[in-house]
């Protein structure tokens, strides 16, 4: 549809996931030039097309608030691995083998693999910059398949050991992974954020995904690494912290004395942030994004959503690695949800009489909520005129969603990514009558196992055990019996 053409989505279940707008039984909603102008329980409009909604939930698309995108190819290999093991061989090996070709693939087919799912914003973490061409290939990627959302281009140190060489250096490898933000990624940050982004306000925006700040021994870098993300003006900056390997730097304090905790601040994890430093984090109005899949599996800790809400914050969820998980949203609500009600009758001792945590809660953090942390509150999270049209509707007549007793346990507890017909951003249709739109999707298929089988044709190239050597003192491994258990 054209830009001025009016959309009118005709006689859905309506969750608008706003208070004030509500919800609705049954009620149309219309669309005009991308974005909502009217909900009601009955439009009386002729001169729009009509989308037929009866017999689907009709709600604002997912927000996801951590994601690593460009490991989509990799379905299923992190299955079994602690947080050790990621950061050995997802981070320090699996990245050395993708080249431009896969990095593109792999933002594509993960973005496509989200709006699938009705997931219509994320923000991509995006530490896979090894050249300017990965860099073209992932940002492309993501435009490409016109999601919404945030390019967090991450400065992470990869390394640069290529697959086949015999004999890596360790130290050489560590000064790699510990050493200064580079001059590579400050110019190419900068150059990507030209290229792409030079006015920063369209469908995807600018963001920083940050060093691993819990590697750093002294603040001095932080506090210059994160002045510098500022001259760039990224839409976000995105920071994992607080996942139970850290420095004794204090760095949320730190940040917050030297005036630079901001509202464009997103922490990703932080279980193990002190209450004291989620005060400060609320304060200041940065976000914390909550992955309960990847932080329960991980020992990351326990999932930090609830204290955040306590301290005056609004939590949201994010997916991680696609490497492990789906892409969808469903399972990172079910798990954090159950998660906090284990975690409230844990805490009350007896079994318990009533239920405290309310199912609606955790629809809101996987869509208003990830829309508040991403700075995008004003555009979606809810079905609110005025905001985009950024909408799906969900099918109740499938076999896992029959018979619909209440939309919200619909859409929580039964709904697949396959029971989702339609999927709108900023109106446009990027899945229509149950298919994704301008996707070729047997060509990507087969370019997705291509490149798959040519990322692991290189990782068998790699040994592990010097890469492994090398991250061992940061997990405290070193002159440990557990390092004599490494393989
Ligand atoms: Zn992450």
């Amino acid at each position: 549809m054209s830009d001025s053409h009016r959309l009118l989505i005709r006689g859905g279940a309506i969750l608008s996931m706003d208070r004030l707008v509500g919800d609705f039984p049954t009620g149309d909603l219309l669309i005009e030039e991308g974005k909502i102008v009217a909900i009601a329980p009955r439009l009386d409009v002729d001169d729009a097309e009509v989308v037929d909604a009866a017999g689907m939930i009709v709600m604002p698309g997912f927000v996801d608030t951590h994601r690593h995108v460009w490991q989509t190819q990799l379905r299923g290999v992190a299955m079994d691995w602690s947080l050790f093991d990621y950061t050995v061989q997802m981070r320090t090996m699996y990245s050395v083998c993708y080249d431009p070709e896969d990095a593109y693939v792999g933002n594509y087919m993960g973005a496509i693999e989200a709006l699938n799912a009705g997931v219509t914003t994320f923000i991509d973490h995006s530490h896979l910059q090894l050249s300017e061409d990965h860099t073209d290939g992932l940002a492309q990627g993501l435009l490409d398949a016109g999601i919404r959302g945030v390019f967090g281009y991450g400065v992470y140190r990869n390394p640069v050991y290529r697959p086949g060489d015999q004999d890596i250096d360790v130290d050489a490898l560590k000064a790699e992974l510990f050493g200064p933000l580079s001059s590579f990624h400050r110019a190419n940050a900068e150059r990507a954020r030209d290229k792409y982004f030079p006015s920063n306000d369209g469908l995807l925006r600018f963001g920083i995904a940050t060093s691993e700040f819990s590697a750093f021994s002294d603040m001095a870098p932080v506090l210059e690494e994160m002045a510098w993300c500022r001259t760039l003006q990224p839409a976000r900056i995105s920071a994992h912290i607080g996942v139970g390997v850290e420095n004794e730097l204090h760095i949320i304090e730190g940040l917050a004395k030297a005036g630079l905790l901001g509202e464009d601040l997103l922490l990703v994890h932080g279980a193990h942030l002190t209450d004291e430093e989620i005060r400060l984090v609320s304060e200041h109005g940065a976000s914390i994004s909550t992955t309960p899949e990847t932080e329960l599996q991980m020992g990351m800790g326990y999932p930090v959503a609830e204290r955040f809400e306590a301290a005056g914050g609004h939590p949201s969820l994010g997916v991680d690695i696609c490497s492990n998980v789906s892409g969808d949203m469903f399972a990172q609500m079910r798990l954090m949800l159950q998660t906090q009600r284990f975690r409230d009758y844990e805490r009350a001792g007896h079994l318990p009489t009533r239920l405290d945590y309310p199912t609606r809660k955790i629809l809101e953090m996987g869509t208003l909520g990830g829309a508040r942390a991403l700075g995008l509150e004003s555009l979606v999270g809810s079905l609110t005129p005025g905001k985009q049209a950024d909408i799906i509707m969900i099918r109740t007549d499938t076999v896992p969603m029959v018979a619909v007793n209440d939309p919200v346990a619909a859409v929580v507890f039964y709904a697949q990514s396959s029971d989702i017909h339609n999927v709108l951003v900023a109106g446009r249709f990027v899945k229509r009558d149950g298919r994704l739109v301008g996707v070729d999707w047997p060509s990507l298929r087969a370019r997705t196992e291509r490149s798959r089988d040519n990322i692991f044709r290189r990782l068998a190239q790699i040994p592990i055990e010097q890469v492994q050597a090398a991250w061992a003192g940061f997990y405290r491994l070193e002159n440990d019996a557990e390092a004599a258990m490494l393989p």
